[in-house]
């Protein structure tokens, strides 16, 4: 069987640092592993509208900036296809399809929904679109036949619940669909990133991001205004590392070579958390370090967006050849799909045939 990956990101703003660890960077390692087929990347505009119906200048304007994103972080067009949702039709029709797949009271159950729900404050108002998402989510998987989804956390219910479609699928119209793996970061940190104020999540609905295409003096003010230890007041006091998302950001970004280059007191993290645990050690120092360890990976990334922003209709050339390509692989899918629900009338010679030998035998 083809090994294929199928990811994504909403345009809802720029990407940040906790799409870089949870999802983006992962995605380039496997593009350049060379072990997969074939490597879908979607910009999932029409998903974004479920919950901004009423601003698609946000989200049409977000597409170029999620798609600088992707190239400056190193995914490769050659090598990937990137494409805009909206613009592959066939993905809506097989959301229609599954939908009678699902229950209201299954995606009533699922945590990720219920968390956005009050995220948002949709209480009553809920968009049917946007409650319906988990099931527009397998149209996007299936319809590429991904075997791998590449994603934070966050997304695992939705991934259990496209897998469900798939063995429901199969189970009444016969084996058609492939049930995807999730692939979560290997550490623990990225799974997850939290925000800037120590919220659960970054997210770009919640303010509390660290952007990739912040500037320097941004990202310095973000980290030097974060949130660490409420208790940790005076440097000598002892300070507590766990939910401290400075800490959490080092798990998630530093190695030891940095302590090396930048910290050369501490040989690892261990040791500096130790110290900071014990007492002794200030927040600005800690926060300075992430500062330097953040700014090597973002330095390069910023570097290659400055150079792909001098071109952008070359950007969009490039999204619109993802899309024809992504959409001939989705038709090709949908028409298995049709067949495998008996709704292919036209193709089915064998349909008329017998229709008409029921009609003569009247
Ligand atoms: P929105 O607030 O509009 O939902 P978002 O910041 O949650 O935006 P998405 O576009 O929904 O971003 O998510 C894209 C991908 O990035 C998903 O794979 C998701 O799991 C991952 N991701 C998003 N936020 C984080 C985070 N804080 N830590 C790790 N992964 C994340
Ligand atoms: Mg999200």
């Amino acid at each position: 069987m083809k090994k294929i990956i199928l990811t994504g990101d909403r345009p809802t703003g720029k990407l940040h640092v906790g799409h870089y660890v949870g999802s983006l960077k992962r995605r380039v390692e496997l593009q350049n592993s060379g072990e997969f087929d074939e490597i879908y990347i979607m910009i999932a505009d029409a998903q974004a509208l479920t919950d901004n119906a009423e601003h698609p200048e946000k989200v049409r304007e977000n597409i170029i900036e999620v798609a600088l994103d992707y190239l400056s972080c190193g995914l490769d067009p050659e090598k990937v296809t990137i494409f805009i949702q909206s613009q592959v039709p066939e993905l809506a029709e097989l959301a229609f399809y599954y939908m009678n797949l699902v229950t209201v009271s299954r995606l009533q159950r699922n945590p990720t929904v219920k968390s956005e729900i009050q995220m948002r404050n949709f209480e009553s108002s809920i968009p049917v679109g946007f409650f319906t998402y988990p099931i527009s989510q397998a149209s996007d998987i299936t319809a590429f036949k991904a075997t791998t989804v590449p994603v934070g956390e966050d997304q695992e219910p939705m991934i259990e619940q496209t897998r469900e479609i798939v063995r429901k699928f199969n189970a009444v119209y016969g084996e058609t669909l492939v049930e995807p793996e999730i692939l979560l970061p290997d550490n623990k940190a990225c799974l997850r990133l939290p925000g800037t104020d120590g919220k659960a999540k970054m997210s770009k609905s919640l303010g509390n991001c660290i952007y990739l295409s912040d500037t320097p003096q941004d990202v310095k003010k973000k980290i030097m205004s974060m949130y660490t230890d409420p208790n940790h007041i005076q440097v000598s006091d002892p300070g507590c590392v766990e939910g401290n998302c400075v800490f959490t950001y080092l798990d998630a970004f530093c190695r030891d070579e940095h302590f090396e280059k930048y910290l050369p007191d501490y040989k690892n993290l261990d040791e500096l958390k130790a110290h900071y645990q014990r007492g002794g050690l200030g927040d600005v120092k800690v926060k300075k370090f992430l500062n330097k360890v953040l700014e090597e990976e973002l330095t390069p990334i910023r570097a290659r967006r400055a150079e792909l922003e001098k071109d952008i209709p070359a950007i969009y050339d490039i999204l619109k050849k993802g899309s024809v390509k992504a959409q001939k692989t989705a038709a090709v899918t949908l028409s298995e799909v049709k067949d495998a629900m008996r709704i292919n009338y036209f193709d089915d010679e064998q349909l008329i045939m017998d229709q008409a030998q029921k009609y003569k035998n009247k």
